[in-house]
């Protein structure tokens, strides 16, 4: 079993943002969601464990490695899935996986070529091998992201914001592949779409404004709701009257038609109904409420 342990991570960028606020959170083998709107901090967290930029204070630990302190061993056993995976021009996938796997100390040219069928078997791409990366889909480009992350049998898997751009049938086939690799490792999933950790992840945390506001699983998080959500559809008008009377958590068009959430110890009668109160409910009530009218 694998240990991740983040100890009050704290970062101020030079511009004052205060991008990580005594940051702490323990992560264990399988898939673990950070959730957080955009500027939460997510990416900064991730490039912090990444070690390609440095925390003001606070200590993180894999296993027995020391991760600011040694950041070599880290990133022997890290895979890493950027926001933004930068691919070469004009270069297969194989050609793309060789060098990585050249830059990551295999040096055995038959040991590369085994791995690399290995891991384009792997994610699927394998028929694609000799094709350019750049003409590949996102999602194509995703899976050689993935295939990139899991040279050197990683313990540590960071994905940053994978399904951005992902249509649904992407989307679904990188989850797939995500679980698998998930099993025997850590695998943090980065990402602001409150479905991805639904599918996918046992644990979770919340971010918001450099700050974890919730910590545990993504079942007991929504329990903690239960009988407190209740719903009904509103005015153009009445939204604005609601908003001052009413703790609203969310705020969407159905039809056309604004349609709310909000969150009361009691029933607030006047219209409203008892829902059951799913990940959505749990990711608004947590986060700073002025996101949710905008
Ligand atoms: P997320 O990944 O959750 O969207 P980020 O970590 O990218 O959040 O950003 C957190 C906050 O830090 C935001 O307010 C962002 O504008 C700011 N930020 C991120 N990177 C830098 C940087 N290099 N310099 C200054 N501010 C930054």
């Amino acid at each position: 079993m694998n240990k991740l342990i983040i100890n009050n991570l704290s970062k101020t960028y030079p511009n004052g943002v205060k991008a990580l606020n005594n940051v702490s959170i323990e992560i264990e083998n399988g898939m673990f969601g950070l959730l957080g709107p955009n500027g939460a901090g997510k990416s900064s967290l991730m490039r912090t464990l990444a070690t390609l930029q440095e925390a003001d204070s606070g200590v993180a630990t894999l296993n027995d490695i020391d991760i600011f302190n040694q950041p070599e061993e880290l990133r022997k056993v890290l895979g890493y899935l950027p926001q933004e995976f930068g691919v070469y021009p004009r270069i297969t996938a194989e050609q793309l996986l060789d060098h990585m796997a050249i830059l990551k100390g295999i040096t055995n040219s038959k040991e590369r070529k085994q791995l690399v069928n290995y891991l384009l078997d792997k994610v699927n791409l394998y028929e694609k091998r000799k094709k350019n990366v750049k003409s590949f889909s996102g999602g194509m480009k995703q899976r050689v992201g993935i295939a990139q992350a899991l040279i050197g049998n990683p313990k540590l898997i960071i994905v940053d914001e994978p399904t951005a751009g992902l249509d649904p049938g992407e989307r679904n086939r990188f989850y797939n592949l995500l679980a698998e690799v998930g099993k025997e490792v850590i695998v943090i999933l980065s990402t602001h779409i409150v479905d991805d950790v639904h599918e996918l992840c046992t644990k979770m945390a919340i971010m918001d404004a450099g700050r974890i506001v919730y910590q545990g699983t993504p079942q007991n998080a929504i329990d903690e709701l239960d009988g407190k959500v209740f719903q009904r559809f509103v005015t153009r008008e009445e939204l604005e009257i609601f908003a001052n009377n009413y703790a609203i958590i969310s705020n969407k068009m159905v039809g056309g038609q604004p349609f709310i959430h909000v969150l009361s110890e009691t029933n607030p009668e006047n219209g409203f109904e008892l829902v059951k109160p799913n990940l959505e409910d749990v990711f608004f009530s947590k986060i700073n409420k002025s996101n949710v009218l905008v």
